[in-house]
C-alpha cells in the first residue's frame, strides 16, 4: 500500500482513524449530500478491506452489522485498512426505500460511468474511491422487503481465494453466483478484488442473531486475511455450497398459511403452506418438489398468484447442513453470556 492513502481527497496517515464525507449529489433544493465513510489504518501495513451496506437503502441490518464492527476492541490491533460505510445508497436511505429516486437499483448499475445516470455516476464514485482502493471486499445485504433470508454467503466461488473467504465467513449457506448483472459484487470481480455479498434478514429492520451472525463472519475474515491477530482456540465451522435454488410461488391469489419457518429442512412433497381466500377456503397447496432448506421466505401474507414463496436451496448432505445452522445459532446465544 502507498504510504499515502488517500479517500476523497483527504489522506489517512498509518495509526490514524477518520470519517470522511465522500461527495456525491445534491437534493432538489442544493443540500449536499455525501456517503459517510470511516477509515481506519493501522499503524501496520497489510490488506485493504471494504465493508459496505444498504447500498439497497432499506437494507438497515448491514448498517448495523457495520457500526458494531466499528465498536470493537480488536481493532486496536488492525494492520492494513479497514473502510468501513454503512449506508451507500443514501438517498434511498433516507426514503426507507431500496432504490434511488429514479427508481433505479444502485446495485445493477456498477460499475457506473460519470456521466452517467445518478445510479450509474453514485458507482463510478463508489468504484473509483473506494472498490479500487482495496483488496477486499464484503458487502452486506437483507432479503428485499417483506423477506427473510437465512443467514447466507454469495459469492464467485470459481476464484480460489474468494471461494476460501466465503469458507472463512463461517455461515452453514454458501451460494456459487457468477451471474452478470451490474452489480457491486461482479464488479470488483472483473477488478480481481475478491469480494463477498453477506445476505440475512429482512429490509427495514434489525436482527440480533443476524447482526452478530454478519458482525462475527466479517471479523473471522479479517483475522483470516491478516488484518486481526488470530483467535488461540477457534475452530472453522462446517459450511456447505449449495449446487442450487429455486424459488416455489405462489398457485393462487389470497392468503398464506406458512408451515415450515426459515432454515427448516424440507423434504420432497412436505406441505410448505396453503394459500386461503379470506374467508379461510384453501385455494393452493405448495409443496416441495425436492429436498432443500428454506434459505427465503415471504413475511406478508398477503400474495397473488405467481408471488415468490419459498426460496430453497439444494445440498449433497441437507442433514448436515441443518445441523450446522442450528449450531451457529446456538453459538451466537452462547456468544452473549462469554
Ligand atoms: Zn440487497
Amino acid at each position: 500500500m502507498a504510504a499515502d492513502f488517500k479517500i476523497g481527497g483527504i489522506s489517512i496517515k498509518k495509526g490514524e482513524r477518520r470519517k470522511i464525507e465522500l461527495a456525491v449529489s445534491s437534493l432538489y433544493d442544493g443540500t449536499d449530500l455525501s456517503i459517510p465513510v470511516e477509515v481506519i489504518r493501522g499503524k501496520e501495513d497489510g490488506p485493504v478491506l471494504f465493508i459496505s451496506a444498504a447500498i439497497h437503502g432499506d437494507e438497515i441490518n448491514g448498517t448495523e452489522i457495520v457500526s458494531r464492527i466499528l465498536k470493537n476492541k480488536s481493532l486496536k490491533k488492525l494492520k492494513g485498512t479497514l473502510i468501513a460505510i454503512p449506508v451507500v445508497n443514501i438517498f434511498g436511505f433516507n426514503m426507507l426505500s431500496r432504490y434511488l429516486p429514479d427508481r433505479r437499483d444502485l446495485n445493477r448499475s456498477f460499475p457506473g460511468s460519470k456521466s452517467g445516470s445518478l445510479a450509474a455516476r453514485l458507482a463510478d464514485i463508489f468504484m473509483r474511491e473506494i472498490v479500487k482502493k482495496s483488496t477486499h471486499g464484503i458487502d452486506l445485504h437483507t432479503g428485499a422487503i417483506h423477506r427473510t433470508n437465512l443467514p447466507q454467503i454469495r459469492a464467485y466461488l470459481d476464484n480460489v481465494e474468494t471461494k476460501e473467504l466465503a469458507i472463512e465467513f463461517g455461515v452453514p449457506v454458501i451460494l456459487n453466483s457468477n451471474i452478470r448483472d451490474g452489480s457491486l459484487r461482479e464488479a470488483a470481480r472483473r477488478k480481481d478484488i475478491p469480494m463477498l455479498l453477506f445476505e440475512g434478514g429482512e429490509a427495514l429492520r434489525f436482527d440480533e442473531k443476524i447482526i452478530q451472525i454478519g458482525m462475527q463472519g466479517c471479523l473471522s475474515v479479517m483475522r483470516s486475511i491478516g488484518m486481526l491477530p488470530k483467535k488461540k482456540h477457534s475452530a472453522r465451522r462446517e459450511v456447505f455450497i449449495s449446487w442450487g435454488t429455486q424459488w416455489l410461488r405462489a398457485p393462487a391469489s389470497g392468503l398464506i398459511h406458512n408451515l415450515k419457518a426459515i432454515g427448516t429442512h424440507i423434504k420432497e412433497g412436505d406441505l410448505l403452506g396453503v394459500v386461503t381466500d379470506q374467508f379461510g377456503k384453501s385455494q393452493g397447496e405448495i409443496k416441495a418438489p425436492f429436498e432443500g432448506i428454506i434459505i427465503g421466505q415471504l413475511q406478508l401474507p398477503l400474495v397473488n398468484g405467481g408471488d415468490a414463496l419459498y426460496h430453497v436451496a439444494s445440498f449433497h448432505n441437507t442433514r448436515k447442513v441443518q445441523k450446522s445452522i442450528k449450531l451457529i445459532e446456538e453459538d451466537i446465544f452462547q456468544s452473549f453470556y462469554d
